[in-house]
């Protein structure tokens, strides 16, 4: 185990840039925890890391934009679905720094319409291109031509997401649970559980952070997507490398890993659940505060439907972390307003 400061100290001989503004806010939610009739919820405000509308990919790319800067790279690669959060930071985070940025997007359902994020990536200045693949796991492919474009125009390309680079990326959530603690403990309160939406590498990292710094809290991570490929796995595959990059003494197993693919609804990634909708519409209505409807709103539902079950015991305390992601609901209009 490290004390906080140990675990800033390792985390801190990584290559890392400044993007974002922290800490971010926690807050208690009285009325949603009146509303839910279960556990206390604080909800931990990730939505406001500053960069162009936040969210927890700005924690992430502090360290994989940090390696493609250590890498000396002046063209940084981005790929996912259309309305992609990650792509938007990305973008900006680019901007800021100076450098190019390059992004393939999936054909799906949302690129057509230049608005939320992909608006957002063109006001930012990236190039992006749509691709004709079925889902994101097939971008790679189109991600690496992209790279060899840039290189044949004699520059340097660096793929900011790819698997090798999450671990890289969950660094960013290790230090947020320390983050989170520090917080938690000035307001003289202990945490029981953590939820939040995750498919790569936010909830790694929280698992990490909370068992190297023994914070003893359950960490769960609702799905957005279902991969083609064991999640657990691909979870321990970071948490490994996390244990060998920073030289802790800790082994990771399958049942250090809780995420469910419970709550992604049943038109699946990049479609509103109904229940995700509800709970955004819930969040906003009793806190002021939006959730987006693919991952925060659906992450909600899974923690309502957590304490419905009993798993959330209604005298714990559980902090839902907010990811981000509301520059998507303005390509869902419709959906929300329930006319789709
Ligand atoms: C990308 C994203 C997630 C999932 O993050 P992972 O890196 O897969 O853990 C959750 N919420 C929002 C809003 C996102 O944009």
């Amino acid at each position: 185990m490290l004390t906080v400061y140990e675990l800033r100290s390792r985390i801190s001989k990584l290559p890392r840039v400044s993007l974002g503004h922290f800490p971010t806010p926690i807050e208690f939610c009285p009325r949603l925890t009146e509303a839910v009739g279960g556990p206390r919820i604080f909800i931990k405000r990730d939505d406001c890391t500053g960069l162009a509308f936040g969210g927890n990919k700005t924690r992430q790319l502090e360290f994989t934009v940090g390696q493609g800067v250590h890498h000396e790279a002046d063209v940084l690669i981005g790929g996912a679905g259309s309305q992609s959060n990650h792509c938007r930071q990305l973008s900006a985070a680019a901007a800021k720094l100076g450098l190019e940025c390059r992004i393939a997007v999936v054909e799906d359902h949302k690129a057509e319409e230049s608005k939320g994020n992909l608006l957002l990536d063109d006001l930012l200045g990236a190039s992006v291109q749509t691709v004709d693949v079925p889902t994101q796991e097939e971008l790679d492919v189109a991600k690496e031509q992209v790279a060899s474009d840039v290189r044949s125009e004699g520059k340097n390309p660096f793929v900011v997401m790819k698997p090798e680079n999450r671990p890289y990326g969950a660094m960013g959530y290790a230090l947020a649970v320390a983050e989170m603690s520090e917080q938690m403990d000035a307001l003289g309160e202990r945490v029981d559980a953590i939820v939040g939406c995750s498919g790569s590498c936010t909830q790694p990292g929280m698992i990490f952070g909370n068992k190297v710094l023994g914070l003893g809290a359950r960490v769960y991570g609702i799905a957005p997507i279902e991969w083609s490929y064991d999640i657990k796995d691909a979870f321990l595959g970071v948490l490994n490398r996390m244990v060998e990059l920073l030289g802790v003494d800790l082994a990771f197993d399958r049942e250090d890993v809780w995420n469910s693919p419970d709550y992604i609804g049943s038109e699946g990634y990049g479609y509103c659940s109904e229940a995700g909708n509800e709970a955004l519409r819930l969040m906003a209505t009793t806190e002021g505060v939006i959730l987006d409807p693919i991952y925060t709103g659906k992450a909600l539902s899974g923690l309502i439907d957590l304490a419905k079950k009993g798993e959330l015991g209604s005298d714990e305390t559980v902090v839902f972390l907010h990811t981000g992601g509301t520059p998507a609901l303005f390509a869902y209009t419709e959906e929300l307003l329930g006319k789709a």
